[in-house]
């Protein structure tokens, strides 16, 4: 795997972001509990990151769905791993590393939607607006970028780098 020799986005960039996130987050559910569902593998950094910084009480679940073989999508989504709590009632706040196509969140959301949550809201760390296939807007996102494939905090390349605490671009060379 060879990566860009500076990263794109640093620890400390994320860091703020993910801090101004979560006071956002904060503000909008004030007075409500939150069970957070962060999507597998990508977003457990950003989850666990994020729900320190969150001042409502929160529970946590995840999701598991892939729709990516290297960095080519496959176009369709397995979802392999469901939330064990029930979502009937609660407000749910979906955690995605990075929004992509859009299928895979369309898919998650759809998914979530039949269990009637009171709320429903998704939030990507990282949102690349001009690969959208489905329509699919995110309710909270931290950084947008280009049309290029990234690594680190969390996201891998073939399952490797997601280790690293700065955000770098793949090098395809
Ligand atoms: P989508 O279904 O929106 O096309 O893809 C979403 C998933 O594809 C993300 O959760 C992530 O696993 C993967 N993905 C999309 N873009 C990138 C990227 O730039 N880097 C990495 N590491 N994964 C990506
Ligand atoms: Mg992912």
């Amino acid at each position: 795997m060879r990566l860009g020799k500076t990263p794109i986005i640093t620890a400390m960039q994320i860091e703020r972001r993910v801090a101004e996130l979560a006071g956002q987050i904060s503000r909008d559910y004030a007075g409500r509990e939150l069970l957070l569902i962060a999507v597998l593998k990508g977003s457990v950094i950003f989850a666990s990151d994020l729900m320190r910084r969150l001042t409502v009480p929160v529970t946590l679940d995840f999701v598991r769905a892939r729709s990516y073989r290297n960095t080519e999508s496959t176009g369709s989504v397995e979802c392999t791993f469901h939330p064990e709590q029930s979502v009937a009632r609660k407000h749910v706040l979906i955690l995605e590393d990075i929004l992509d196509t859009g299928r895979t969140a369309s898919a998650i959301v759809e998914h979530i939607r039949e269990g009637r949550p009171d709320s429903l809201a998704l939030c990507a760390l990282f949102d690349k607006p001009s690969r959208r296939v489905v329509p699919m807007t995110a309710d909270y996102v931290g950084f947008t970028l280009d049309d290029r494939f990234v690594v680190g905090y969390g996201l891998d390349y073939n399952e490797c780098g997601r280790e690293l605490p700065d955000l770098y671009v793949l090098d395809e060379e």
